[in-house]
């Protein structure tokens, strides 16, 4: 039949297409139904039933249902999947529809209970305990682009912290990747080449209107007085709460007020910077074997999220630098301190997200008793550091922040039982003595559920019937109950008994007064509920009165966590305090790469501490030796120095002297991984490109076998002119490894340039890799070694033998891959003299639209001028 929709069907499309792409649960009874093709998808990701219910246009409809006392199990794993979901709930009972219907005069029977959205659940608007992973934030970001820069809005729903900040077009990427939102909004006429972007109206992002709703969230006339913000931050924050908006409904989750990001505040890294650091997720994807894996000692959720914020975005201020090193320098150096404050913190609940749930609206008592538990947790921590003689300040000042919930704390404490549940609806939250009415209600149930235990000794003995039970059920409320057998007795007209229900061996009774008393525990039990739900709201009233301060003390706590776990860790793995400087240095003695480290030691082997030693007079070193020497892994222990001084952390090397960088980059040459379709040795020269552009001389930059994706000649040309580049131009530190033996003779031209290799040594026929950094080039290449180490058959090496030597031997004669290199003139004056006797390849180069090519022209023209050049 292909008639009209069902009254049920018309009601459903409705409200899916508000849902638009996102899932729609529609609540039925017990179940959230989905239909169609969020059934097909839902049933996918979730692995469950596909069947079907009725015909729509003639077919059958398909339809899949979670229960809704499973649905957050369900919801998490959706989101997880990728998916949105809108859950439309029932807004009326069917009783209060049959009214309604009979009211406007409507068939009773026909009618359908109302239903709505209520809420969307995202992934970057969760807050459920359950969905949200502890140690990790939950971000939201809006990017609104104005002009020709962008606007970024983030934000925390779980703790209600809340970012924004302006970057140029192009550091967008790298923006992004340092925040590592879990879902990201723009305007519906942004092309970006960002994935998985939630497209929405323009007109959200405007930014009068974020600033006007900005100020109407925090009840302020301008936002002068919480940081300076920029049109495009402004219309990133519109865009932001706009979404916010529509996922909640109208009603907004809990916002601290916007923190203005400065750009120079932090070190910058680019997305590529990150990936191959693995700082907080290894090339897999996954979290072990990342750099946040191997030092992540926290004892909280809050304390983990705040350690991976500080990865993410290390210090580029020195002051602030210093501040954070005192503060690891402080459980550092009181081992019972630290012990004791790490087992309170240990005990401490996540009052940031309890307190994101309940200004949410989502809050529970539950909620309410972590607060008061974490808070006065936060109290004993104050006490424990306030009896510090020397304080760091960046602890002194927080000592406000930490105590200063004492009215608060003994109000709850006084007003919550111990543990309070997650349910409300049924009460049971507010503690004896707070509350006298209430007493006297539970007192009341209390007695008539004694009473009924009196009545029911009293009817065995009346009736003689040893049997006879008073039970309770939903349906039939209290009820007297005999075997059937004894029924008869009761059935007597003057027994004082009446019948209700005669079941299979059973039969069930009322009196009056058992009713007399049942009315009594339901009429008490349904004020105390009120009650209990009257106090609940005045509870949830006073934490959002409060919550700004309270948010102050759970970033207290974090930072206080943070701090003592970095101490643990550097005792652990024997780390100690850089000297920070503001000079461009690195000096490092005994450093080692933490992450390969651990991985040597759980194999039972021992890791080769190595000690680098960059400055104004010596900041390039070449690094050559074989392959497996050992060459990456010493390049990443010194970004991976320098990355965790400035996020104020001690660093894993016996001694470092570290002049603050601005900018951090890490670079590996293209090898076999196929990075999103595009070339790898055009990833690999975009990547570089982007260092010889926005590298300063205050940065630190690790090369490793850049020029490698491609032929010998062009590889080799190319690592040659980019080592060039870094040391004339750039004037950068820099580290850099290759194996192109023939890049040692720039140690001839370049004079803050040096050379090291990683030393290896042949033993009865067998290479034996030291992994130790030696001063001056590499005297040879090892490859056929490697390869033989690597398993390669023998025959395969001892034919690769004869054509070497066939090739050294032509080297020999003719000087060799490098020959004619000597008399090149020097990079500086190469550059002058390419600029002054431009052959009209200045011009050919300024015709090219860089924006339109694609990488596949770009090569092409990059023929092109080499040809012509
Ligand atoms: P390369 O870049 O020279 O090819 P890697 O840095 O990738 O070499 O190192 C290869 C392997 O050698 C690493 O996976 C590690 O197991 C080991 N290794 C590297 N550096 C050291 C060191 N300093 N001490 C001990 N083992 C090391």
């Amino acid at each position: 039949m292909s008639g009209k929709p069902t009254p049920m069907m018309e009601q459903y499309l409705a409200l899916k297409r508000e849902a638009g792409d996102a899932l729609l649960f529609y609540r039925m009874g017990d179940f959230f139904e989905l239909f169609f093709d969020d059934a097909r998808i839902a049933a996918g990701v979730l692995d469950i039933a596909l069947t079907s219910r009725g015909e729509h246009g003639g077919e059958p409809v398909p339809m899949c249902g979670v229960p809704v006392h499973a649905a957050e199990g369900y919801l998490a794993r959706l989101i997880k999947g990728g998916c949105r979901v809108a859950i439309a709930e029932q807004t009326e009972t069917p009783d209060e529809a049959k009214e309604r219907a009979k009211r406007e005069g409507k068939p009773v029977s026909k009618t359908l209970v109302a239903r709505d959205i209520v809420r969307f659940v995202t992934a970057g608007t969760l807050t459920e305990e359950a969905l949200l992973e502890p140690r990790r934030a939950n971000l939201l970001v809006a990017i609104a682009p104005v002009r020709d820069a962008v606007g970024l809005a983030s934000c925390d729903i779980s703790t209600g912290r809340m970012e924004l900040e302006e970057c140029a077009p192009d550091r967008l990427d790298a923006a992004l990747a340092r925040l590592g939102a879990s879902e990201i909004v723009a305007p519906d006429d942004w092309h970006g080449d960002t994935d998985e972007v939630i497209a929405r109206p323009r007109a959200d992002f405007r930014s009068e209107d974020g600033e006007a709703r900005l100020k109407q969230i925090h009840g302020v006339a301008t936002l002068d007085g919480l940081g300076t913000f920029t049109r495009p931050m402004l219309a990133a924050a519109g865009g932001l709460i706009a979404y916010l908006d529509h996922a909640g409904r109208g009603q907004l989750p809990f916002l601290l007020p916007p923190v203005a990001r400065g750009s120079g505040a932090h070190m910058a890294m680019d997305a590529a910077t990150r990936t191959s650091l693995e700082i907080l997720a290894a090339q897999n994807g996954g979290r072990d074997g990342s750099l946040i894996a191997c030092i992540d000692r926290c004892a909280t959720g809050a304390g983990a999220r705040q350690l991976a914020e500080d990865l993410s975005a290390p210090l580029a201020d020195l002051g602030a630098v210093e501040e954070r090193l005192a503060a690891v320098h402080h459980f550092h150096a009181d081992p019972l301190l630290r012990a004791d404050l790490r087992a309170i913190l240990r005990q401490a609940p996540d009052i940031g997200r309890a307190l994101g749930r309940i200004v949410a609206g989502r809050g529970s008592p539950r909620d309410l008793g972590q607060i008061r538990d974490g808070l006065s947790e936060a109290r004993r921590v104050r006490d424990m550091l306030s009896q510090s003689a020397d304080l760091p300040p960046l602890f002194d000042r927080m000592l406000g922040a930490l105590g200063g919930h004492g009215a608060l704390v003994d109000h709850f404490s006084r007003a919550l039982v111990a543990s309070p549940p997650t349910e409300r609806s049924q009460g049971g939250f507010i503690a004896e003595g707070y509350d006298h009415a209430l007493d006297a209600l539970r007192e009341t149930s209390g007695n008539a559920r004694r009473a009924i235990a009196a009545l029911e000794a009293k009817y065995r003995e009346e009736t003689e019937t040893a049997s006879l039970k008073i039970k309770h059920n939903k349906v039939l409320g209290y009820f007297i109950e005999v075997p059937a057998k004894h029924g008869d007795k009761l059935m007597a007209p003057d027994s004082g008994f009446a019948h209700r229900q005669t079941m299979a061996g059973a039969v069930r009774f009322n009196s009056v007064g058992l009713h007399e008393e049942a009315s009594r525990i339901a009429e008490a039990g349904a004020h105390a509920i009120a009650a209990e739900e009257s106090h609940f709201e005045q509870l949830v009233g006073e934490v959002c009165t409060d919550r700004e301060a309270i948010a102050a003390t759970a970033a207290a706590l974090a930072r206080i966590d943070v701090s003592a776990a970095l101490a643990e860790r550097a005792v652990e793995g024997d780390w100690s305090r850089p000297e920070m400087l503001d000079e461009p240095c690195l000096e490092v003695t005994g450093g080692r790469h933490p992450v390969v480290e651990q991985a040597l030691a759980k194999a039972g082997e021992r890791f080769v501490a190595n000690d680098c030693s960059l400055g104004p007079d010596d900041r390039l070193w070449l690094i050559g030796g074989p392959n497996m020497g050992g060459k990456s892994t010493f390049l990443r222990q010194n970004a991976l120095i320098m990355l965790l001084a400035q996020a104020g952390s001690f660093v894993p090397a016996t001694s470092a002297k570290i002049g603050l960088a601005d900018r951090l980059f890490s670079r590996v040459g293209a090898s076999d991984n196929l990075a999103r379709g595009r070339s790898t040795f055009m990833v690999e020269m975009v990547e570089t490109a982007a260092i010889l552009s926005q590298a300063t001389d205050r940065s630190f930059v690790i090369l490793d076998e850049v020029g490698r994706g491609t032929s010998t000649y062009d590889g080799m040309a190319l690592a040659w002119a980019v080592v060039e580049a870094v040391h004339e131009h750039l004037a950068c530190r820099c580290l850099f490894a290759t194996h192109y033996h023939e890049l040692s003779r720039l140690a001839d031209t370049c004079d803050a340039l040096s050379l090291h290799h990683v030393r290896a040594r042949e033993w009865k026929g067998d290479l034996v890799l030291l992994h130790e950094l030696a001063k001056g080039a590499a005297d040879r290449s090892y490859g056929l070694s490697v390869a033989k180490l690597a398993g390669v058959p023998a025959p395969v090496i001892k034919r690769a033998k004869t054509v070497l030597d066939k090739l050294e031997k032509g080297r020999a004669e003719t000087g060799g891959l490098a020959a004619g290199l000597g008399d090149l003139p020097l990079f500086a004056a190469s550059v002058e003299a390419a600029e002054e006797q431009d052959d009209g390849l200045g011009a050919l180069i300024d015709a090219i639209d860089v924006d339109a090519l694609s990488p596949r022209e770009a090569l092409e023209k990059l023929y092109e001028l080499k040809a012509k050049a």
